[in-house]
């Protein structure tokens, strides 16, 4: 059964995430639904895409976060995204509280072009500078340079904006000292909250195969576990508190729209490769550009939707929470474990305990900050 002949409205509250799939270059590490923009391309997407939001599931509840993604959103003009937010408040009601993000490139983002996206209705910036070292960004060959990323910041600084730095650890031959240099300087900016990612090349990226003949060499395990651990120090002495894997903000501004995805709660994505989640069910749009527009164009042929059995419901809800660095309740985990006798998530709890990857607080179940990077060992606790 495809969706729209099934799903029209719900009393969940809900994010929105909007993919939008151009850049301006590929980055030769990157496998994410994206590609560069054909000439006409822009105007069929931004078309179809209005039509896709008209068509999701409604709710009655304010949405509590909206969220563009890609890709590379700030290529899109101020009036574009403009258009998209009022096609988004003709469907749902966006309260002056929700979180309205946009990931942006430094390149072009001046001030006025940043006046432009706040005047549309965006309240947070994501800027992917990755890295204010000069070596390190001719490394990535990400086409924005140190001064770039510089201007972008000065350019949210003056205008007072509530914004994200992404930055990347294991960038091949980035060492400590100019990892805590590039660090040192992002936080001089003072952003409200620092995203931290291992560069991991995945099987679709062009560098994989220069990676796997030992032509380019990323950063070893020790090597990036050294840095992450000197980058919690850091952040954490600069008033950072860590809440996720690999996100630290200031108080009180953890990012929304990410909360929700690991706290399970319900969300629905529109745009090529998008992901919804309104529980029990789930379903991705095509990750092709073309794909995706053929989808909307007939949407008797959109996405299937699966319905996610209750286990594996519980067992994923577990396995997010734990990326969070609060934990789960010991009472969540208890009422979960009663009710689902069959998924012996005692036992589970068991051997995490046993081994240190888990300990407890008074309330919570959680991982020790010093064992984050052995995460995985805890997700694959977890897996159905
Ligand atoms: S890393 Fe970002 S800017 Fe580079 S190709 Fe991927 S999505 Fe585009």
């Amino acid at each position: 059964m495809t969706l729209v002949s099934s799903l029209s409205w719900t009393d969940k509250d809900l994010g929105l995430y909007l993919h939008i799939p151009f850049c301006r270059i590929r980055c030769a590490y990157c496998d994410f639904a994206t590609d560069l923009e054909k000439s006409g391309e822009r105007q069929l997407f931004l078309d179809t895409l209005k039509e896709e939001i008209k068509r999701l599931p409604k709710s009655s509840q304010p949405l509590q976060s909206v969220y563009f993604g890609g890709g590379t959103p700030s290529l899109l003009e101020p009036e574009e995204i403009s258009d998209i937010l009022r096609m988004v408040s003709q469907n749902y009601k966006v309260s002056q509280y929700s979180e309205i993000s946009m990931e942006a490139n430094p390149e072009g983002l001046n001030e006025s072009r940043l006046q432009g996206y706040l005047d549309s209705g965006i309240n947070r910036i994501s800027l992917g500078i990755q890295s204010l070292n000069p070596q390190e960004l001719k490394m990535l060959a990400r086409g924005h340079l140190l001064e770039e990323n510089i201007r972008a910041l000065e350019a949210l600084n003056k205008k007072n904006v509530n914004y994200n730095l992404d930055l990347m650890l294991g960038i091949p031959k980035q060492n400590e000292t100019s990892f805590l240099e590039s660090l040192t300087l992002a936080l001089s900016y003072k952003p409200s909250h620092v995203s931290a990612y291992l560069l991991s090349v995945e099987e679709d990226a062009p560098w994989f195969k220069l990676v796997q003949e030992g032509k380019i060499q990323v950063a070893d395990e020790n090597l990036m576990a050294e840095l992450y651990i000197q980058m919690q120090s850091h952040l954490k002495n600069a008033g950072y508190g860590q809440y996720e894997v690999s996100a630290f903000s200031l108080p009180g501004k953890e990012c929304l729209h990410n909360l929700r995805y690991w706290k399970h709660q319900n969300w629905i994505g529109a745009g090529p490769s998008a992901a919804s989640w309104l529980s029990p069910l789930r379903w991705q749009n095509p990750k092709s550009l073309v794909d995706w527009i053929r989808c909307q164009k007939f949407p008797d042929t959109g996405p299937e939707y699966t319905t996610l059995s209750q286990s594996d419901s519980v067992l994923e809800k577990i396995m997010l929470q734990f990326r969070l660095l609060e934990g789960i309740t010991i009472q969540d985990y208890t009422n979960l474990n009663n009710a689902h006798p069959e998924l012996e998530l005692g036992s589970r709890m068991h051997r995490l305990l046993q081994l240190g990857l888990i300990e407890t607080t008074q309330t919570h179940y959680r991982i020790p900050v010093s064992s984050v990077l052995l995460s995985n060992r805890v997700f694959q606790e977890y897996l159905p």
